[in-house]
């Protein structure tokens, strides 16, 4: 957890000393070109209905949902609390994106908070690039040992089991949707659908980093971005995000939609979820339309992607 909102990034890995070489898996790599050929291909060809649009777009919400909530917000920064059973449906469903294990996910994403922008960030545009910050991380097998910095989600067996076998929920939830729909809802409701979920995700590793404005003078080159909040449920407000990321809420102010946020509330309303975080009244005294720059930064001498 590095929810120093001041934090910065320690010296050594500030740009000008080596950058980072990517190891892109081919196994990840042919997977998720064959999901693409599929996703995109396969409307043409088995064709399209109503339902599979509706259960396209219906899918692309849930698993956006999941995305957010549970691989960025619950797994990786701890925003909320909830039961043990419920944190294995997150975990399920969150999998069930194709964007590998939880804890994986965790131990990435914290890795990008430490090290946002420099050298060592696994997805930062500025150091590795545009193909590099927007899917090459999660080809990427350079960070494997990067010392314990999830062992707060390694010690629940469950995790450790679906982390290591992380597309069984894909797969199984594939499958379940092949058996219960007709071809072309499966097509569209599976593999369109996740193609989409991935995309709308990897905008706010590469566009989030590079378009939009700047409330909080962090050391990164995080945006605010109301088109990107709007197409992942609210993780667009990436800069509020990076100047405190223990808040579960994203958006600040009124007018920074934040749907995950509100999701979440409902949860909370039943029970399945409780101790949302808030951002502190200090933070946001006074903000509202405060603007600032983005930090000069010196970039690696050999960019990735
Ligand atoms: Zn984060
Ligand atoms: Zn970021």
């Amino acid at each position: 957890m590095h929810g120093n909102t001041n934090e910065s990034a320690p010296a050594e890995a500030i740009a000008g000393g080596s950058p980072r070489v990517a190891h892109w898996k081919p196994a990840h790599v042919g997977r998720f070109a064959l999901m693409h050929v599929i996703g995109l291909g396969g409307p043409f060809i088995v064709g399209t209905s109503l339902q599979s649009w509706i259960v396209c777009a219906v899918l692309y919400v849930v698993h956006m949902f999941f995305v957010t909530a549970a691989y960025h917000r619950y797994f990786s920064h701890r925003t909320f609390q909830t039961s043990r059973a419920f944190q294995f449906v997150m975990a399920w469903m969150a999998q069930s994106t194709g964007q590998r294990g939880v804890i994986w996910w965790a131990r990435n994403h914290r890795h990008h908070h430490r090290f946002s922008d420099t050298a060592e960030d696994i997805h930062s545009p500025v150091q590795t690039g545009f193909l590099q910050s927007h899917m090459g991380w999660i080809f990427d097998e350079s960070i494997q040992a990067t010392g314990k910095t999830v062992s707060d989600l390694e010690r629940f067996p469950e995790l450790r089991w679906l982390d290591k076998h992380w597309l069984v929920p894909p797969v199984v939830n594939g499958l379940i949707l092949f058996a219960a729909t007709d071809l072309q809802t499966s097509i569209s409701g599976f593999f369109l659908s996740m193609v989409l979920v991935w995309h709308g995700t990897f905008t706010i590793n590469s566009l989030c980093h590079v378009w939009g404005w700047r409330r909080y003078a962090t050391t990164d080159t995080s945006r605010n971005n109301i088109w990107l909040a709007l197409l992942t449920l609210g993780e667009g407000w990436h800069n509020n995000h990076h100047h405190y990321m223990r808040s579960t809420r994203q958006g600040f102010f009124p007018g920074e939609i934040d749907i995950t946020y509100g999701i979440l509330r409902l949860m909370a309303l039943v029970g399945l979820v409780w101790d949302l975080r808030e951002p502190p009244a200090e933070l946001l005294e006074g903000m509202q339309k405060v603007r600032v720059a983005v930090p000069e930064l010196r970039r690696a001498s050999q960019p990735l992607g």
